[in-house]
C-alpha cells in the first residue's frame, strides 16, 4: 500500500455526480437513501457517464500499472467507495470517497468499516501515507501491521492473501536486478538503456514495493532490512542518487 495524489475531478463529472449526491439527499431515511444510491451507481447511463471515467481519473492517479490502491496489484478494475455505500450512501457519489480496488480487495473490505477517535481505522492512502501503519519484509513479501490501522487494513483487505507475497518478492528481484542493470548503464553511458530500466520498474505492479525498497535504503539500518538473496548490491545501487531521482520522479 502506498501513498496517491488525488487529482481534481473534471467539472463536468464533479457536476454530475453532486446532482447524483442531492438526489439522494432528498430522500427521507437511511434505508431509502441506501435504496437509491445502489440504484443509481448501477443504473447504465451512470455508470457511461460517470463511473467510466472516475475510473480513468482514478488510473491516471495510480501509481505502476494501475495498481490497485490497496494490494498494489495490476489487477485494479474497480471504482471502490472508501466508506462504503452501506455504511453512508450520500457519500456514494463523492470523489474525496473514490479508491482504485481489484475486485478481491473490493469485495474482502465490504461493509468493514469502522471508526476510532473520529477517524477511521482503514488507511485512506490519498489522505495518509500507509508507511507510518505497515511494514513491508522484503525478506517474506509480508505486511506487518505497526499501528492499530495497519493491522485493520492489512486484516480487512487481506494484504497477506494467496500469491500477493509471492509476487512482492518477485517485484523485490526485478528492482534489484534492474537496478544493476542501471548502473551498468549509466557507468557506460547508454541513455537508452538507464530509461529502458527505469521504465521497467515504473511500470511492473506492486509499486509499494519499489518505494518501500527506496525509502528504507538510505535509513541507518538499511543493511538489516536487505538481508535477502541480491540484497546487498541493490542496497548500494538504490542509494545511487540520480536512480533514485528518475524512479521517484
Ligand atoms: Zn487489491
Amino acid at each position: 500500500m502506498i501513498r496517491v495524489q488525488r487529482i481534481e475531478l473534471p467539472q463536468q463529472l464533479a457536476d454530475h455526480a453532486a446532482e447524483l449526491t442531492e438526489t439522494i439527499t432528498a430522500v427521507a431515511g437511511q434505508a431509502a437513501r441506501k435504496k437509491l444510491a445502489r440504484e443509481l451507481w448501477g443504473h447504465t447511463t451512470h455508470r457511461r457517464k460517470l463511473v467510466t471515467p472516475l475510473r480513468q481519473v482514478l488510473r491516471q492517479m495510480a501509481h505502476g500499472n494501475r495498481c490497485c490502491m490497496y494490494c498494489c496489484s495490476d489487477l485494479s478494475t474497480d471504482v471502490d467507495h472508501f466508506e462504503p455505500l452501506a455504511n453512508n450512501p450520500l457519500r456514494t457519489f463523492d470523489w474525496l470517497n473514490h479508491l482504485l480496488a481489484c475486485t478481491e480487495c473490493n469485495g474482502k473490505k465490504a461493509d468493514q468499516f469502522e471508526w476510532k477517535n473520529g477517524e477511521p481505522l482503514l488507511i485512506d492512502p490519498t489522505r495518509e501515507d500507509p508507511f507510518e501503519h505497515l511494514y513491508l519484509s522484503l525478506e517474506s513479501g509480508e505486511y506487518e501491521g505497526l499501528t492499530e490501522k495497519g493491522i485493520f487494513t492489512r486484516d480487512v483487505c487481506g494484504l497477506n492473501r494467496d500469491d500477493l507475497p509471492e509476487s512482492r518478492c518477485q517485484a523485490r528481484d526485478v528492482v534489484a536486478l534492474i537496478a544493476g542493470n542501471w548502473l551498468h548503464a549509466w557507468e557506460n553511458g547508454h541513455e537508452r538503456r538507464m530509461a529502458i530500466a527505469v521504465r521497467t520498474v515504473q511500470e511492473q505492479p506492486f509499486a509499494d514495493v519499489t518505494q518501500f525498497m527506496l525509502r528504507q535504503a538510505v535509513l541507518p539500518k538499511a543493511h538489516k532490512v536487505f538481508d535477502f538473496e541480491l540484497g546487498p548490491d541493490a542496497l548500494e545501487q538504490l542509494r545511487h542518487p540520480h536512480l533514485r531521482a528518475a524512479l521517484l520522479a
